[in-house]
């Protein structure tokens, strides 16, 4: 299920007078959506994009509901049918009015929304697995918002590379920069591109990461879940798929708009610097942890000093340009 399905879940559209809610496709009856409901009677009106309004009328009698068929329905359809009608005829009468519409919002007692809310409702759906929403994973404190809405695009296949492009109707010839020897896709360029494989070779072996072997980045990104009790290779682990991807894409954007080519020894160390940026920003580590940090930084990889992190914006995270 996506993340727009669970939060018609957890909303609906007050219809008012039903002017520009549609009958068939908005969630105007919470939890509800008739084109999935009665999908053999939606598929017989006339008018798949009707208003509530074009539907509804009011009668001496009460509300009446014309469905506007093109056909006749027989057998299961025409039980459908006469199961909408009832359920129609179940609405509170004072659910259309001469109103505007509204969005409510089930969570909250007054129909208010709140961020807050909408988080708690995700997170419930995925702990019991009925939405993909790897959140615990991308979203990391200490990791710059812009690269975890980054991780967060790249998980759902949203940046931008040739192959998205094709899809959006470009018309361009489209090959990797990092090796020239194949298209760009996601699953190249962050996964099996010889340059990003090099770089990731070594971080493998710097912070022990036997897996994930994946040779897809968003069963990677869902399956990052490494252990570790040492708190400063935590957050290292935590963070570098993070830096990695984004000094990638970094890479990438210099040589397709600048014309400009690093080597993979100069990204994988300034993937390293990145990361001891961010951690050190962060402040969320005490003075004890910050030396045996950075020890072990320097341990495993010395052309990474604190004087790299000072030069690039500690303790404040800066960007490089
Ligand atoms: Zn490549």
């Amino acid at each position: 299920m996506k993340e727009e399905d669970s939060f018609w879940k957890s909303a609906h559209i007050s219809p008012g007078g039903g002017a520009w809610v549609s009958f068939w496709n908005d969630c105007w009856w919470p939890g509800m959506i008739l084109k999935d409901a009665y999908p053999r009677v939606a598929a017989a009106s006339m008018f798949q994009e009707a208003w509530v309004s074009n539907i509804v009328s009011f009668e001496s009698e009460g509300v009446g509901w014309d469905l506007q068929l093109s056909i006749s329905l027989r057998g299961g359809a025409e039980r459908e049918r006469l199961s909408l009608l009832h359920y129609l005829s179940l609405l509170p009468l004072d659910l259309i009015t001469t109103g505007p519409a509204k969005l409510i919002w089930n969570s909250c007692s007054n129909g208010g929304f709140s961020v807050k809310s909408m988080y708690d409702t995700l997170n419930n759906a995925r702990f019991h697995g009925i939405i993909d929403f790897p959140c615990k994973v991308i979203w990391q404190p200490f990791v710059p918002m812009k690269v975890n809405a980054f991780l967060w695009l790249l998980r759902h296949g949203r940046v931008l590379t040739h192959e998205n492009l094709k899809r959006r109707g470009w018309s361009l010839a489209s090959m990797c920069l990092l090796c020239k020897a194949a298209e760009e896709n996601i699953n190249h360029l962050f996964w099996s591109c010889p340059f990003s494989c090099s770089i990731w070779n070594v971080l493998q072996q710097m912070v022990e990461i036997t897996g994930p072997l994946h040779a897809d980045v968003a069963a990677i990104i869902d399956g990052w879940n490494i252990h570790t009790q040492v708190d400063w290779k935590r957050r290292f682990v935590r963070g570098i798929f993070h830096a990695f991807t984004w000094e990638i894409w970094r890479e990438r954007n210099s040589r397709t708009f600048h014309d400009k080519s690093r080597h993979w020894r100069v990204i994988f160390h300034k993937i390293c610097r990145t990361i001891l940026t961010w951690v050190l920003a962060s402040g969320v580590l005490n003075d004890d942890q910050q030396v045996e940090w950075l020890s072990q930084m320097n341990h495993l990889c010395p052309l990474v000093a604190l004087r790299d992190a000072r030069s690039s914006g500690f303790p404040g995270f800066q960007e490089e340009g």
